[in-house]
């Protein structure tokens, strides 16, 4: 039966494939593709796995002390009833022979269905075994990642062969990724991605953005409705799930999937073009990147350079383990020498909210305990509570600047003192590598506005840093109270706010006004919706995923820039700045094409 779902849409396009439902805690199990001549052997790890449990379980059961209660045998024997149940480990078997999955893909995938024909059934008994099965899952799954020849059990992208004949494109659905996981993603098997819970700027959807695969979040109850297999086409325009679509529907997307490809081919044409306005006026547009290996996609769709590293992506599938200095200053030093010589801004790490380390250090319980994240020990104030960790950090990035142009950017300032204690950790950090003997250049050390107060105290900030970058989706999150990654107020994370306008009109000027740069790094700078009025603020730096660069350079190329700044106050002042907006665009839209303008 055909339906529909509806979400968020935040990474365009359209995804068609076969639904890959995963439990969110279990979305770092390995997930590629065996070939042929591997299938046996694959079973053969399923079938060791399930022995070393069955072992386990029998071990377990014959150590009961002799007063343990009497559930406990009964218990272990319902767990290796389960193991050896067919309905497991025997269709688990059929998934890698049909569908040539690995062996710990395969089991998630028929754990999810079993997990789906318990929660139908009437008898609460029987329906509460399903906290047994997935104990069973569990236990196999690690005995199979101590297993001798187990894959790597952390890496979500594939290792094997992943396109072997006949093999149907998947989407995969979760009730939630964690940006961690996503980053995964990378390399992985998945064509597009539904979860359940995330709003559009959660960092799950920006990864989703950076990935460049159709995605739609805040679906709700996609992955309890959708089921294993069912085929679903993700259109991560409207935000809408089509599952099970009738041939016309399909036929009609797969048409829609052609013409998005021809029309990022068409603005792939941009890249070497110069971003400049119809009015003469040079733009500025760069990229924004989470590991040194992105620099490339920042080349190859034309950025100037690298506007944000989120640095805090180093950080994140290592058990909370803090990568050393050295290890830091390669993965800089990488992305640096990739950009060839153009800038890179590189941000100090932003970890916390939504972005928690496994392990936050020394702070890991008061972490734990918060109650709001979003509002708590995250980014410069977890960086300035850890100053090992910080200087550590400074130090990578110092040393990274004797290979390139290297920014300093740092994230959340909302205080003069945080300002200051940053820049004193920068001081003692050039001066710990001087006594070392340790090449490094003089860096410029900007701040991120990402919170209402930085907007107000902007010019204090400004005499103590050389640049600002405006974050305006932690903006939009503070200035109105709206949880960034929550789809229940999802509709209330409004960009178009006139105080979030205001703030970054506001901010935009007084930074112009102090002759420092300034750039937006937000999502909304790689929104073609608000590229005339980012403009008209006076907005000449861009910073956004490299795969929407040739759109809104597109947007560049058709604007005049004077013309837009000459109507700011009329979108500012209005009510509904976006139908203000709009309105204008459709107004102006009466431009000469390009090539007349610079013929004339
Ligand atoms: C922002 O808040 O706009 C920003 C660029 O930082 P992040 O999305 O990583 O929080
Ligand atoms: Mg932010």
């Amino acid at each position: 039966m055909s339906f529909q779902v509806f979400g968020l849409p935040v990474s365009r396009g359209v995804a068609i494939g076969r639904a890959v439902l995963v439990a969110s805690s279990r979305v770092d199990v390995a997930h590629y593709f065996i070939d042929e001549t591997q299938v046996d052997s694959e079973i053969a790890r399923l079938r060791a796995g399930r022995d070393a449990v069955a072992g386990e379980l029998a071990a377990l059961k014959r150590d009961l002390p002799g007063d343990a209660p009497a559930e406990l045998p009964a218990l272990l024997d319902v767990h290796l009833m389960l193991l050896h149940d067919d309905a497991l480990t025997g269709a688990t078997k059929q998934w890698i022979i049909d569908r040539h999955y690995n062996a710990e893909w395969a089991l998630s995938a028929q754990l999810e269905v079993l997990a789906r024909q318990f929660d139908e059934m009437e008898d609460d008994y029987l329906r509460e075994r399903k906290a047994d099965l997935e104990q069973v899952v569990e236990r196999l799954l690690r005995a199979m990642a101590r297993g001798a020849s187990a894959p790597s059990f952390t890496a979500a992208s594939p290792t094997g062969p992943r396109d072997f004949a006949g093999e149907d494109p998947l989407v995969l659905i979760a009730n939630d990724i964690a940006p961690a996981d996503m980053l995964q993603f990378k390399r992985s098997v998945f064509t597009g991605f539904i979860t359940d819970v995330g709003g559009k700027t959660s960092h799950t959807a920006i990864v989703a953005r950076s990935l460049d695969i159709p995605a739609v979040v805040g679906a709700r109850e996609a992955s309890r409705i959708i089921r294993q297999d069912d085929w679903v086409i993700i259109d991560g325009d409207a935000g809408i799930v089509i599952v099970n679509p009738s041939p016309i529907v399909l036929e009609e997307y797969r048409f829609r999937q052609r013409q998005s490809e021809l029309e990022r081919a068409r603005l792939s044409r941009l890249r070497h073009t110069p971003a400049v306005t119809l009015d003469g006026e040079r733009v500025e547009l760069l990229a924004n990147i989470e590991l040194p290996g992105d620099a490339a996609s920042a080349l190859q769709a034309g950025a100037v350079g690298v506007g944000l590293f989120r640095s805090e992506f180093l950080f994140m599938n290592r058990g909370g383990e803090i990568p050393g200095e050295d290890e830091q200053f390669e993965a800089y030093r990488a992305a640096v020498e990739a950009m060839n010589g153009m800038p890179v801004t590189i941000r100090t790490v932003d970890i916390g909210a939504d972005k928690p380390l496994e392990r936050m250090s020394i702070n890991e319980l008061r972490h734990e305990h918060a109650l709001n994240p979003a509002m708590g020990l995250r980014a410069i104030r977890w960086s300035l509570s850890e100053p090992a960790m910080f200087r550590q950090q400074l130090r990578a990035v110092l040393r990274a600047s004797a290979y390139g142009k290297v920014r300093l950017l740092v994230p959340m300032v909302a205080q003069l003192a945080e300002a200051r204690y940053t820049l004193e950790a920068v001081a003692r950090a050039k001066q710990q590598l001087a006594e070392a003997g340790k090449p490094f250049n003089d860096i410029e050390v900007g701040a991120m506005v990402e919170v209402p107060a930085a907007a107000l105290i902007l010019p204090s900030l400004l005499r103590l840093f050389d640049f600002v970058s405006i974050g305006t989706n932690d903006l939009i999150q503070y200035t109105l109270a709206i949880d960034r990654a929550d789809e229940a107020v999802a509709y209330l994370y409004d960009p178009w706010h006139p105080a979030v306008l205001q703030l970054i009109a506001q901010s935009i000027a007084r930074a112009r006004e102090a002759g420092k740069s300034v750039s937006v790094c937000g999502e909304m700078a790689g929104d073609p919706s608000f590229t005339e009025l980012l403009l008209a603020m006076g907005l000449r730096s861009f910073s956004m995923h490299p795969s929407q660069i040739s759109a809104i350079k597109q947007r560049v190329l058709r604007a005049d820039a004077r013309r837009w700044a000459a109507r700011l106050e009329q979108v500012l002042s209005a009510e509904d700045p976006q139908a203000a907006c709009l309105e204008l665009q459709r107004a102006m839209a009466n431009v000469p094409p390009i090539a007349s303008t610079v013929a004339a």
